[in-house]
């Protein structure tokens, strides 16, 4: 009896255990099966990625083309808004930096396209925007911007480019439901500049001064400038012709103020007293953010940033994104109080 009973215990333990070494046998090979159909997945993603590669597939309905002026040739060339902004964010950003930061880039440059279409100020005929980096936002072809890239990195640099475009496709920045005016420059310095400080005027709520770590580990952070007594004063005597100075005295260069961004605001040179901004231009410095010493014959610059200094800092963006932060977390923080919009 007593034996009976163990074969049926035994019985019973064989009859549970088989199901479970089968369907943990089944387990797994679903697993690895999953693995397998995630690598298919993935294979379909590469090539539905290569196909959005081409176009961007976005309906943006009145702001689908737009004229884009050719300044060295003077004419003009209508484009797809994104195959307008592959050109723009190629020439304004490194592909070499974070895929969210060429995100904030893209979001940024279409919001500054589209700004400039909606207010329209007639500065440069029919046309809505031009190719030039100083007046609206920089613009390059693709065969000029892959040339200029070592052969083996060329595909890789551009799909990231069109990727950052079209994986923000149709999204612009918005303050009160309209498209801010997206202002952008190389490097703050660490601290970013309100307009009033660079171009006079009332401002705009969504631009404020701003703090960014790590800027200082980019060649564009630091630089100098340097210019003979002589050169000094003709270059200021150009657009002052009353200027008179004294290089024996020791206040002959002080700097007077400073704006909340850091940079120059005022600055006694000889008999002048002249804008930081204005002294920026006069000697071509990267920014107004400087220091300014006479050594023997010589007038030295040193200067922080690089830029007006005025909304998102390019290598802020991308030191920003190095820290973890997404293209959405980059644009908030550069611009206060806005939002992400589908157009
Ligand atoms: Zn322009």
């Amino acid at each position: 009896m007593k034996r009976i009973f163990i074969y049926m215990i035994a019985l019973i333990c064989i009859c549970f255990s088989i199901p479970i070494v089968f369907t943990k046998e089944f387990a797994q090979r679903t697993y690895s099966q999953g693995t397998v159909n995630e690598n298919i997945v993935d294979n379909e993603n590469t090539e539905k990625l290569e196909n959005d590669i081409q176009k961007s597939t976005y309906d943006y309905k009145k702001y689908n083309k737009i004229k884009l002026l050719h300044t060295e040739t003077n004419e003009t060339e209508e484009i797809d808004l994104d195959t307008y902004l592959y050109g723009v964010v190629s020439a304004e950003m490194p592909a070499s930096f974070e895929e969210e930061a060429l995100k904030a880039q893209a979001v940024v440059a279409r919001t500054y396209t589209i700004y400039k279409i909606v207010n329209n100020d007639g500065k440069h005929g029919d046309c809505d925007i031009c190719d030039n980096s100083t007046c609206c936002q920089a613009w390059i072809s693709q065969e000029e911007r892959k040339s200029k890239w070592k052969e083996s990195e060329r595909e890789e640099n551009w799909n990231k480019i069109v990727n950052a475009v079209n994986s923000t496709q149709g999204k612009i920045i918005t303050y009160n439901g309209q498209p801010i005016n997206a202002f952008f420059h190389s490097n703050s310095g660490g601290e970013t500049e309100t307009p009033v400080n660079v171009w006079g005027g009332s401002g705009y709520p969504y631009l404020q001064t701003v703090a960014t770590s790590g800027e200082d580990a980019y060649s564009q952070y630091s630089s100098e400038a340097s210019f003979s007594k002589e050169e000094f004063e003709e270059k200021i005597k150009e657009l002052h012709s009353d200027f008179e100075i004294d290089f024996s005295k020791d206040d002959c260069i002080k700097i007077k103020d400073y704006t909340e961004g850091n940079r120059v605001k005022t600055i006694k040179i000889g008999n002048l007293e002249l804008s930081g901004v204005e002294v920026r231009n006069i000697f071509g410095l990267r920014s107004a953010n400087f220091k300014v010493t006479v050594e023997n014959e010589n007038i030295k610059f040193e200067v922080i940033g690089y830029g007006h200094g005025v909304g998102m800092s390019q290598t802020g963006a991308d030191s920003l994104a190095k820290q973890g932060k997404t293209y959405e977390d980059i644009i908030h923080h550069y611009y206060t109080n806005v939002e992400i919009e589908d157009m």
